[in-house]
């Protein structure tokens, strides 16, 4: 192992890079024609969207094989993809790690790599002082670099001062020179962080060299001539590259066929200006200049940009209520409050009302909701992620001078759409971040305010486009990390998790069907018994929505088509006995909560963003100085929740039968939640901490088959908490029997699924003595 890294044996798709490289952390966009690579793409794009790329020695081979590229290469994540007019796509991607390749193979008309990936966490990692100050020596060379070479900004200094990693900063200095492909395989090579960064010393000593030499030639070039013999000079040097390219005037036809679109489209007259003036900068541009392809690439977004299409708006409540219905089994409230708001629309007739935001855990049809209305409303429909979003420029572009600079995606989703009124899903709004990359937040919120959003500016396209009739709809999994600017504007409407029953409806009713259908066998080559599929939901997942549900079935069911195929068989049936073959081996267990009382732990429920979850909580006490200690990555709300419960424990010890006196000075408690994917704050495990206190004090036992959620006070009283419906389809999933809820909360129990009640005995408690005389095994026992 060099500098502490982790090999990995990879196997992904790959791409040959023609005359570009791309180191990790860089960002990148390439167009991407040879179908082998296409092939590449989409084959990534089914996978996690992770691929390798690797340059090719030499950039004319077009059929590349394993000896015609560099043997260290990039593993990149694709972020974005975009068709572009001329046939080819344009890819955005942002390297992750090097990977070197081991062998290379042709698959289903891709190329296939076997790589080894060098990983490393760099907080494990102690920089030693040689490396330190191999660090400064190229930060030196980097500053004078800079001096002679204006393409590159002097805030790239900056940038590069932060940066500690000896290894990234080595890549991405690299990823800014101009460099001969070697050179940078160089560096890519070199996975010796001191190694690297001395070699980038020798590439750049040699590169300011030159740089210095021609500063000085065109100094003497500049000063010998006067501008009649500079211009002379220049152009006979364009012609000779064009001669030598063998292209002529870039092509009449072009631009008259430009010229053509820009006349029949219907253009606003200021988009109108601003192609022509465009076309006039392209018709002076010589055909070898790359801005050619920039000022290409902005002509055919503005001309293909719908600037005056719409489709004719339908709202008919009857029809919405009836594809509502056909797409989804369930969701009545949703439904109704969705017919409500468009009954709204109907009679506002402007879209300048509140935005819908669908609220809820994933895979419980939010997405899927929004399509239907927008089927029923005969509006297009054009959905964009907003997940992990940190970079303004994907909303609203990069400016024409940035390298490659592409419209965002809103203009190039509205592009798609092709007409001005899309319903446009702006999926997971919750997940926006920002960081020194710009606000991606603040450029939504103009998008979506109807003050502003009629002439939304992509810094791209730098014309006004005309957002105000789009339809925007939003999905988040919970509005606390909406920013409240935004929430402000949008009418929130909760989609909870289902129950084990409804899954089974919409399993039987949609996600079978649709599933047969995509994988092109029809209903009565399938079965699946009910007991299997009720298997398939219990067993094989545990989550709030059904999507984990959705792949199981697919998987089901493309194991079938190819046991069909194989075995010549023209039917499949798939029962309890023969589920695993088709499904793999079950996830879960039934009854994961044996009764099996225990002192010191408590079931708690709590909710996420994903819907319910179960915790268990654990309590310890030990010789010491009265300290109580909590760990599990518990936030701050939390903790205050548990030191309430400890002193409410301290002024009531006696009461609760805690025999030693000065627990408070010579014990010490430790209240540890278990690792997870839960988040854990929030005050709503007050009563389960507090249980678990007193009964790791007292040594009597917790009945665990009890669960419970509640706040806690000083006093011990109990207070309502939020995500009833969650916690309780939860504990449903989990087979409890027994829940605390705040008697403050029996409001919320309509809107609980009669099944999930009636396997469920629930007690409402006011005050802790309630939850400990439930919970806790009686003291005679103890
Ligand atoms: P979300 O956007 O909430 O994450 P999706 O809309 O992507 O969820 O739903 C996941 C899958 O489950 C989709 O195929 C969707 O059609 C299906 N689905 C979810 N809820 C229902 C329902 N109530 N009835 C029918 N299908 C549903």
């Amino acid at each position: 192992m060099v500098n502490d890294y982790k090999e990995n044996n990879i196997t992904l798709p790959l791409i040959a890079l023609r005359g570009i490289w791309i180191f990790p952390h860089m960002v990148i966009h390439f167009d991407v024609g040879r179908e082998k690579s296409v092939k590449a793409l989409e084959e990534a794009m089914l996978n996690d969207s992770k691929i390798l790329l690797s340059s090719q020695k030499d950039f004319k081979v077009e059929d590349p094989k394993i000896d015609d590229i560099y043997d260290m290469g990039t593993i990149a994540v694709i972020k974005q993809t975009l068709k572009l007019p001329n046939g080819s796509t344009r890819v955005l991607v942002e390297g992750v790690d090097r990977a070197r390749i081991t062998s290379l193979e042709e698959k289903d008309g891709y190329l296939l790599a076997d790589a080894i990936e060098y990983t490393y966490d760099f907080e494990e990692i102690e920089v030693e002082d040689k490396t330190k100050a191999a660090i400064r020596l190229v930060l030196d060379d980097v500053k004078e670099y800079i001096n002679y070479s204006p393409q590159i900004a002097q805030e790239v200094m900056l940038g590069l001062m932060d940066i500690e990693d000896p290894g990234r900063l080595a890549d991405v200095i690299a990823s800014y020179l101009q460099l001969k492909l070697s050179d940078h395989y160089v560096i890519l090579e070199e996975l010796n962080f001191y190694s690297r960064l001395e070699k980038l010393h020798m590439i750049l000593g040699e590169e300011i060299e030159l740089l210095k030499i021609e500063e000085k030639i065109n100094r003497k070039v500049k000063k010998q001539l006067d501008k009649v013999q500079r211009e002379y000079y220049l152009k006979e040097q364009l012609n000779v590259i064009k001669s030598e390219l063998g292209e002529s005037d870039l092509d009449d036809d072009v631009m008259e066929e430009y010229m053509k679109k820009i006349e029949s489209k219907k253009l606003p007259k200021y988009a109108e200006e601003a192609a022509r003036k465009e076309l006039k900068r392209m018709g002076q541009m010589s055909p070898a200049s790359p801005e050619i392809n920039v000022s290409r690439t902005y002509l055919d977004y503005l001309l293909d940009l719908p600037w005056a299409k719409t489709t004719k708006d339908k709202i008919e409540l009857k029809d919405s209520r009836e594809i509502l219905n056909r797409d989804h089994y369930g969701l009545k409230q949703v439904k109704e409050r969705v017919l409500e708001y468009l009954a709204i629309l109907k009679r506002t007739k402007s879209m300048s009302g509140p935005i819908l935001c669908l609220v809820g855990p994933p895979g419980v049809g939010k997405t899927s909701i929004a399509k239907s209305i927008a089927e029923s409303m005969q509006r297009k429909f054009v959905s964009m992620r907003l997940g992990g979003v940190r970079d303004e420029a994907e909303i609203r572009g990069h400016r024409k001078t940035y390298i490659a600079a592409m419209p965002g995606r809103i203009i190039t989703l509205m592009t798609k759409a092709g007409t001005l009124n899309p319903v446009f899903l702006l999926d997971e709004i919750d997940k926006v971040s920002s960081d020194f990359r710009g606000d991606p937040a603040s450029a939504l919120l103009e998008v979506l305010d109807p003050e502003q959003n009629d002439e939304f500016t992509d810094h791209f396209l730098e014309v006004p486009f005309d957002l105000s009739k789009v339809m925007f709809v939003t999905t988040a999994n919970s509005t606390s990390t909406i920013p409240p600017a935004l929430l402000d504007r949008m009418e929130v409407i909760r989609v909870s998790g289902y129950t084990s029953e409804e899954k089974f409806e919409i399993a039987k009713r949609h996600l079978i069907p649709k599933n047969l259908k995509t994988h092109g066998l029809a209903e009565d080559e399938f079965e699946i018994s009910q007991a299997a599929l009720e298997q398939l939901i219990q067993n094989y997942t545990r989550e709030s929505g059904v999507r984990e549900l959705e792949r199981m079935i697919a998987r089901v069911i493309r194991k079938s088509v190819r046991r069909m195929v194989e075995e010549g068989v023209d039917r499949t049936k798939i029962t309890v006995q023969n589920l695993s073959k088709y499904a793999g081996k079950a996830r879960y267990r039934d009854d994961i909560l044996e009764d099996n009382p225990m002192v010191g732990v408590v079931t708690g429920l709590a909710w996420t963003e994903v819907g319910g979850e179960i915790l268990q909580i654990e309590v310890n006490t030990m010789p010491g100085t009265g300290k109580v200690q909590l760990t599990g990555q518990l936030g701050d709300i939390m903790k205050e929740s548990a030191m309430a419960g400890f002193s409410y424990i301290r002024s009531n010890a006696e009461k609760l039968g805690i025999k030693d006196k000065d627990f408070f000075k010579d014990k010490d408690i430790h209240i540890h939640i278990p690792e997870g994917a839960i988040p854990k704050d929030g005050p709503s495990a007050g009563i389960s901490m507090t249980t678990a206190m007193v009964s790791a004090l007292t040594g009597r036992k917790v009945m665990n088959s009890v669960a419970m959620t509640g706040e806690i006070t000083l006093r011990g009283r109990v207070l309502p908490i939020g995500g009833v419906k969650e916690k309780l389809l939860a504990a449903s999933r989990y087979n409890i029997k027994t829940v605390l809820l705040p008697e403050t909360n029996k409001k919320d129990i309509d809107e609980i699924p009669e099944k999930v009640l009636k396997n469920m005995k629930l007690h409402y408690v006011n005050d802790i003595n309630d939850v400990l005389d439930i919970a806790l095994e009686p003291i005679e026992n103890a």
